[in-house]
């Protein structure tokens, strides 16, 4: 249950709202958007102030295009968005090339953008529905109901500058109180609020861990986002791959991933890895210490549902609070975009309930939603990510799919979770029927 924390002062009328949204990163941006579009008073707190920095790869597929078609926000070329065709895999001495699909349910098109950018336009799009977004506001637990155990609000530590004028301003450091009929934790891999009732990640579900920087290179207007599924820990071939995205900015995205499946998981030193791995590119692409521009930085990746139940006592989790990284591939914005307007739509019909029962009804149909749309999946990913933890099932997989134009089609609509839910092609038809046939947990 919650942690004590200091007397926190008394919520306001402006302390308190419908909902709040812990973390306005696109799970929580996303969920603003569709509460506020639906009428609903919507708080958003924000640790950090935007622009701020979010380690990532900063690539989206076309499940994130489709997401961000939803809330009304396009994608034009020309506009800062770098469209991308497709995929790039490299690997096992081959090297192919694969479209996204065109499908009636996905576009043909992924894009980049930084999350520096990315993240303040979906917050700026969620505020411009009508949430009111606090910044400098570092969420440290939920408050609780002591008679009927149901989360009433956060406690939060709100630092100088707060709401950068947009909200009154307050002592450096003062503890607040915030109060709501529903809170959404949208706070990310460490998810403060989720610990703060108990909730902890599971150890048997999926963890990545992946590192990036930037380089200043004549590969940034790339319009395929590039694979390399050649990692190597001495003579073993790892569980995970590594990404070139040009930015179109003149910098490309530059990282690798790991999965806890593999025994080096947990003594690998991620940056020398990176450095071995950039070390063997052509030195035209300019990937060299003086043409870096950023820091290395990581970052984990929680996976196939690493934190459950996604409801419980008032408290809905979602994006990687939930650990809902695609555990096939390590994509983890549209799912957070996905969860965040699964949740919203929940929400929205549950707070139109005359009852607590029928509220708590309705609510439940949350992470039934969820399994309904990945559980199976997920199941799958965890199984996928078990086998290529084995270094001979990995380099059996690489050196003969990537020669083989067919499996790799289908695998690029597996691990992309890119197929259509009704008809589509045979292979559309076999992944959506193992994705069903395996159950959801
Ligand atoms: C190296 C790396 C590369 C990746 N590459 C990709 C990629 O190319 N494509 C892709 O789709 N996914 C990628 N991912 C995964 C992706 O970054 C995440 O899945 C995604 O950011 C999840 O969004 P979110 O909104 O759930 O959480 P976050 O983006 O983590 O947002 C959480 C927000 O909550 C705020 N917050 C945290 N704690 C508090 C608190 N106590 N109080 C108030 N606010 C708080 C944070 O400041 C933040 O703004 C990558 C991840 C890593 C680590």
């Amino acid at each position: 249950m919650s942690e004590q924390y200091p007397p926190a002062s008394p919520a306001t009328s402006s302390d308190t709202a419908d909902v709040i949204i812990v973390g306005a990163g696109p799970a929580g941006s996303t969920a603003a958007y569709h509460l506020a579009t639906a009428g609903l008073d919507v708080l958003v707190l924000e640790k950090t102030s935007f622009p701020r920095e979010k380690v990532c790869g900063d690539g989206l597929t076309p499940r994130a295009v489709k997401a961000m078609t939803t809330m009304g926000l396009s994608v034009d070329a020309g506009d800062g968005w770098l469209i991308n065709k497709g995929l790039r895999i490299i690997g096992g001495g081959g090297r192919i090339e694969l479209a996204w699909p065109d499908l009636s349910s996905f576009p043909g098109y992924g894009t980049v953008r930084t999350r520096t950018d990315f993240d303040e336009m979906l917050a700026g799009h969620a505020r411009k529905a009508g949430a009111r977004l606090l910044e400098n506001v570092t969420v440290t637990g939920a408050t609780v109901d002591e008679r009927t155990g149901q989360v009433t609000g956060v406690t939060a530590r709100v630092a100088a500058g707060e709401g950068a004028g947009r909200a009154p301003r307050r002592p450096e450091g003062e503890q607040r109180a915030f109060r709501a009929r529903l809170v959404i934790a949208a706070d990310g891999n460490s998810s403060r609020l989720s610990v703060s009732m108990g909730l902890h990640k599971r150890s048997d579900r999926p963890l990545g861990v992946a590192v990036r920087t930037y380089y200043t290179s004549p590969r940034h207007e790339d319009d395929y986002l590039e694979a390399w599924l050649d990692l190597w820990d001495g003579k073993q071939l790892l569980p995970g791959y590594g990404w070139i995205f040009g930015m179109g900015d003149g910098t490309s995205n530059v990282g690798l991933g790991l999965l806890n499946t593999s025994d080096a998981f947990g003594h690998i030193d991620y940056r020398a890895l990176l450095q071995r791995w950039l070390s063997a590119m052509p030195p035209e692409w300019g990937f060299t210490e003086e043409n870096r521009t950023q820091p290395v930085r990581g970052a984990a990746l929680p996976m196939g549902f690493n934190r459950t139940p996604h409801y419980g006592s008032g408290l809905l989790l979602v994006g990687d609070a939930g650990g809902m990284v695609n555990p096939f591939n390590g994509e983890g914005i549209a799912y957070a975009m996905e969860s965040g307007e699964l949740a919203a739509r929940s929400i929205v019909q549950a707070l139109a309930r005359p009852t607590a029962a029928g509220l708590e009804r309705v609510l439940q149909g949350y992470p039934a939603a969820l399994k309904e749309s990945y559980g199976g999946y997920y199941t799958l990913g965890r199984t996928f990510v078990k086998l290529i933890g084995n270094p001979n099932f990995m380099k059996f997989a690489t050196r003969h799919g990537i020669k083989r134009p067919a499996v790799m089609r289908m695998t690029m609509k597996l691990l992309g979770n890119l197929t259509e839910p009704r008809g589509g092609d045979a292979v559309d038809r076999v992944i959506n029927v193992l994705s069903k046939m395996s159950p959801a947990a």
